[in-house]
């Protein structure tokens, strides 16, 4: 049997669609594997949100090109987010590649692998499509306790500083029949808990002509499959909750009291060039709603530090906004520009050392908030789904609890793929010791 070795860079689309990407290989009768030398094929699933997600993937390639020379009839495929921005571009960097493989053309791969073996020519689909690319039902997962399950792809949103809308395509939402059943197979093999992957879920439905397709109604269908015990879905775009989708928070006992809701800046003007097409207001009166509808909602959020042009006022604006809400947890980037987007015509003009006091300062910030929240829990009954051993000390068990904190237990062996309820003894800023 031949073997296949896919690494993936990037984000939960793209572990996504490496899992169609095995589903699609293994029919083809490639087996697993995860060691480069035992390879026929190396594929590289690659990102491109930022210029050191897209230099590490080109370093790695460079290196399987080594292996290549002393092993002529490995095949390697560069697929996911850079090979569709960079197309045959990609054949004059890596002369050695055999395939490039764009975002919507994953189900194309095991040909263009059969192609590149018998005809070892460059081979490249990159090409668009208007209906939903892949059939997902063909995914192999690792585990089973929990899924990815995407519901949409591609983004309409053109945020000034975001390669997504050029990379994956203009919005396409998933059958709405199509996930309730992926969902309902996933329970019967025993996943229990599911995270639904979307650019902007909020906008789920559009293009779909079902005017039942939405949200907020996909989210009631899943909740009455027997088996899901948890629903959580990321990422939700400001602009597009709606308080029918606030109003599920509490009402529907599957969907976690979790809310990935990226706020990217505190400063108007900032947000206005970026066209996120809110304001900080507008944010923190959502913010207020789910929290008034659902007082134990956890929030984390997206930041970008040194958009161009950014003052130190604006960035006080983001330091009082964090401050407000208060998050669990937040991803803090640096501003790097994208070639293509809207803010790679404005000089990137904020300092590196700038940008990075000012993202030292929200990590500092951060963990703080974090580390205050998660002591406030210490005392009270949380609900975790123990996954299995954890990695830094296989003797102690770790899992999530509903709002997506790490626990980790100690004596929890047998409960590995259960739901329990334990007290918070201790809590550090990321963990919570059950
Ligand atoms: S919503 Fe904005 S940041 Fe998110 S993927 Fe779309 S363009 Fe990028």
């Amino acid at each position: 049997m031949k073997k296949v070795y896919i690494k993936n860079f990037g984000c939960q689309m793209n572990e996504s669609d490496s899992e169609v990407m095995a589903g699609l290989l293994a029919a083809a009768g490639y087996a697993p594997t995860d060691r480069e030398d035992a390879a026929d094929v190396i594929i590289l699933n690659t990102c491109s949100v930022r210029l050191s997600a897209e230099n590490k993937a080109i370093g790695k390639m460079r290196e399987l090109g080594k292996l290549k020379a002393k092993r002529p009839e490995l095949i390697l495929g560069f697929c996911g987010c850079m090979a569709q921005k960079h197309q045959e571009a990609l054949f004059k960097t890596l002369p050695f590649l055999d395939f490039v493989c764009g975002t919507q053309q994953i189900r194309r791969i095991p040909e263009l692998i059969e192609q590149a073996r018998k005809n070892r020519e460059y081979l490249i689909d990159v090409s668009v499509m208007d209906e939903y690319p892949v059939d997902q039902s063909v995914a192999v997962r690792e585990g089973m306790l929990k899924a990815w399950v995407p519901i949409m792809r591609g983004c309409d949103n053109y945020c000034s500083y975001c390669v997504v809308p050029y990379v994956r395509g203009r919005e396409v939402s998933r059958p709405l029949k199509d996930i309730v059943s992926e969902v309902r197979r996933l329970a019967d093999g025993g996943c229990k808990e599911v995270t639904l992957l979307g650019q902007n879920v909020n906008s789920y439905g559009k293009g779909l002509g079902d005017t039942k397709a939405t949200f907020p109604r996909l989210l009631e269908h899943l909740n009455d499959i027997a088996g899901i015990e948890r629903i959580r879905f990321v990422t939700s775009h400001p602009k597009d909750i709606s308080a029918e989708l606030i109003a599920q928070f509490g009402q529907l006992p599957k969907l976690c009291e979790y809310l990935h809701f990226p706020i990217q800046a505190g400063s108007d003007r900032i947000l206005s060039l970026m066209n996120r097409k809110y304001t900080a207001g507008h944010y923190l009166d959502i913010v207020a709603k789910l929290r008034d509808r659902c007082p134990g909602i956890a929030l984390s959020t997206d930041i970008i530090v040194g958009y161009p042009t950014e003052t130190e006022d604006d960035f006080q604006k983001t330091v009082e906004v964090m401050r407000l809400i208060a998050y669990d947890s937040a991803y803090i980037f640096k501003y790097s520009t994208r070639e293509g987007t809207a803010a790679a015509g404005r000089t990137d003009d904020v300092p590196l050392k700038v940008k990075e006091e000012r993202n030292q300062a929200l990590l500092a910030l951060q963990e703080k908030i974090s580390a205050e929240k998660n002591q406030a829990l210490v005392g009270s009954q949380v609900e975790i789904l123990v996954e299995g051993a954890s990695k830094r000390n296989p003797a102690r068990m770790t899992g999530r609890t509903r709002q997506n904190k790490i626990a980790v237990l100690e004596d929890a062996a047998a409960l590995a793929g259960k739901s329990i309820v334990k007290e918070v003894r201790r809590a550090t800023a990321v963990t919570l010791y059950c």
